[in-house]
């Protein structure tokens, strides 16, 4: 029997559905296979969806991974864990994108990502930095509000 506790383990409805990125593609097809460890995102958009993919299913390790070296506390790990079951995420909607493609080094994304916090509606309006680390995208840092 599969173990829902394994991390590795992937319910298959969880695969054939649309992915919480709102790419409009599978799960199975967009962000899982980052989650995974089967492919890298080749752009920074790619990583930041599946960043946020990554908070909707609370897969730590992949935040904590995908943050850029220079720029990841310590204490990362604990925060991120702290707040993760208290949010659930709705919604993502990407507002810009700025280099980040496949041979930059480093992109900008803009978006806004909705979520809820004990039923009451939030917005998160971030610009996000994004800079390659051994040819991998990671989350640098980002800006809140307008
Ligand atoms: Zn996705």
């Amino acid at each position: 029997m599969p173990d829902e506790k394994d991390p590795d383990w992937i319910p298959r409805e969880r695969e054939e559905s649309g992915c919480p990125c709102k790419s409009r593609q599978r799960y199975a097809d967009c962000c899982m296979p980052f989650h995974y460890g089967r492919a890298n995102p080749e752009t920074a958009e790619q990583l930041m969806r599946s960043r946020y993919s990554a908070y909707f299913f609370r897969r730590v390790d992949y935040l904590v991974e995908t943050t850029h070296p220079t720029t990841r506390s310590r204490r990362l790990k604990e925060d991120i864990e702290a707040n993760i079951n208290l949010i659930n995420w709705s919604f993502l909607t990407i507002v810009s994108v700025s280099k980040g493609e496949k041979e930059d080094k480093t992109g900008k994304v803009e978006f806004i990502a909705e979520y809820y916090v004990d039923g009451s509606r939030q917005e998160l309006h971030e610009k996000s930095r994004f800079k390659k680390y051994k040819g991998l995208w990671k989350y640098l840092d980002g800006k809140v509000g307008e």
